[in-house]
């Protein structure tokens, strides 16, 4: 057999709903056209999806410091403790972000923070009932394994502890985080203080058991190999089909992988992920999870116009509009959005957009152009992080969005 009729089988297979292999996986990734790679991935999202909906969510990354002791290469977003720009905000603070982001129709916050030498689980449970208390409805989808990891240290405490007082505090989700890229040895050159890939998939099949559903996220473009792309996947997939074997509530939702931005950290370089490979490892994704419900893919690192054309390889969420982001943006990204125009990209892509929520309910769905939204206030802005104290007591909008 020709290595194209190898192909052929396996495509067909996967875009019927078969489990393919991580080698199968790696083969498709490599070598299947292009064209015929995005056509099986979107014939899955149509069996999953008919309704020809893509979703997307308002929601606001809010930051809570950017002093951690985890330096990672790739991250130019903290702070090592005692340093003269370290900042930590203050639950007013968060809280007056938190109102504004509801103001705008947030329905979801990503609190996300460094690893602060003093935060234990005391702390996250402060914030998060706080932030539960304030806003019974705004979903918390929130903090990492990592974040996890750290609070659970600084408690003396074990890791199903740390998660089952989060979550009674208010943590609704834990956002996939920190997953960059899971396989040992990428890992250990981009963040060789983080905990191990398997140390994160242990947060996550903890979490999942104890009833808290989170995201997968994978960072591409720091040197890491093919395989060791696949294997990323692989090692969630064994995790998802841990949480579905056993009947967990919580499991992974989604799968959002984006591209390292390459500004004002020690890694620098480039990103070494082309759009091109963004758009295959995408595909094959939606082929090769076929236990993870959702594809997200991310206009915020690739830009618009790859994220609309991601719409076509498989992917049925465009993610938030992100009403404040610092971490990324940190570190380079500079693409921005209003809703008005999220909301066109997914109708010219011939798709139906709606608003969802954290667990991918549909909100509204935009049946036509006349149920859009119309609010140019819902848009994504730059980074606070650049302004001191890491913008506190700033009012949205910080700048406006040019494109
Ligand atoms: S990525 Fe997270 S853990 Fe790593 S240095 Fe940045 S804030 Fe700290």
């Amino acid at each position: 057999m020709t290595e194209t009729p190898v192909i052929s089988e396996i495509l067909q297979r996967a875009a019927g709903g078969g489990r393919i292999s991580p080698e199968e996986a790696l083969l498709l990734y490599t070598d299947a056209p292009f064209h015929e790679l995005g056509e099986a991935a979107d014939t899955v999202r149509r069996r999953r999806y008919p309704d020809n909906i893509v979703t997307y969510i308002i929601d606001r990354n809010i930051n809570y410091t950017n002093v951690c002791v985890t330096a990672c290469k790739f991250c130019a977003f903290y702070r090592a403790p005692k340093h003269a720009e370290g900042w930590t905000h203050s639950t007013e603070e968060i809280l007056r972000r938190c109102a504004e982001a509801v103001e705008l129709g947030a329905t979801q916050v990503m609190l996300q923070g460094g690893h602060h030498p003093d935060f234990g689980v005391e702390y996250y449970e402060e914030l998060f009932s706080a932030v539960h208390s304030a806003f019974p409805d705004l979903v918390i989808h929130s903090i990492g394994p990592s974040e996890v990891l750290h609070m659970a240290k600084v408690s003396g405490v074990s890791i199903d502890e740390a998660i089952t007082r989060i979550k009674a505090a208010g943590l609704a989700s834990i956002a996939g985080a920190g997953a960059e890229m899971l396989p040992a040895r990428p890992r250990r050159a981009i963040a060789p203080l983080k905990e191990s890939g398997e140390r994160w998939l242990e947060v996550m099949a903890a979490a999942h058991r104890l009833g808290v559903s989170s995201t997968a996220t994978m960072m591409m473009g720091t040197g890491e190999t093919n395989a060791e792309r696949i294997e990323h996947l692989r090692l969630i997939r064994d995790v998802q089909d841990l949480a579905v074997g056993n009947g967990y509530e919580g499991s992974f939702r989604s799968f959002i992988p984006w591209t390292y931005q390459p500004e004002n950290n020690h890694l620098k370089g480039r990103t070494q992920a082309t759009s091109l490979e963004y758009l295959r490892l995408i595909a094959v994704a939606r082929l090769f999870f076929d236990n993870v419900d959702h594809l997200q893919s991310s206009w915020l690192t690739t830009g618009k116009d790859v994220g609309q054309v991601s719409l076509h390889m498989g992917v049925d969420d465009l993610g938030s509009i992100m009403l404040e982001e610092n971490v990324i943006s940190s570190a380079g990204a500079r693409h921005r959005s209003r809703l008005t125009e999220l909301v066109q990209m997914i109708r010219d892509a011939d798709r139906v957009p709606a608003q969802r929520d954290t667990e991918y309910r549909h909100m509204r769905v935009h049946w036509t152009p006349a149920d859009d939204p119309t609010d140019e206030r819902v848009q994504s802005h730059f980074s606070s992080i650049a302004l001191p104290g890491g913008g506190a007591g700033r009012s949205l909008p910080l700048t406006p969005v040019n494109s």
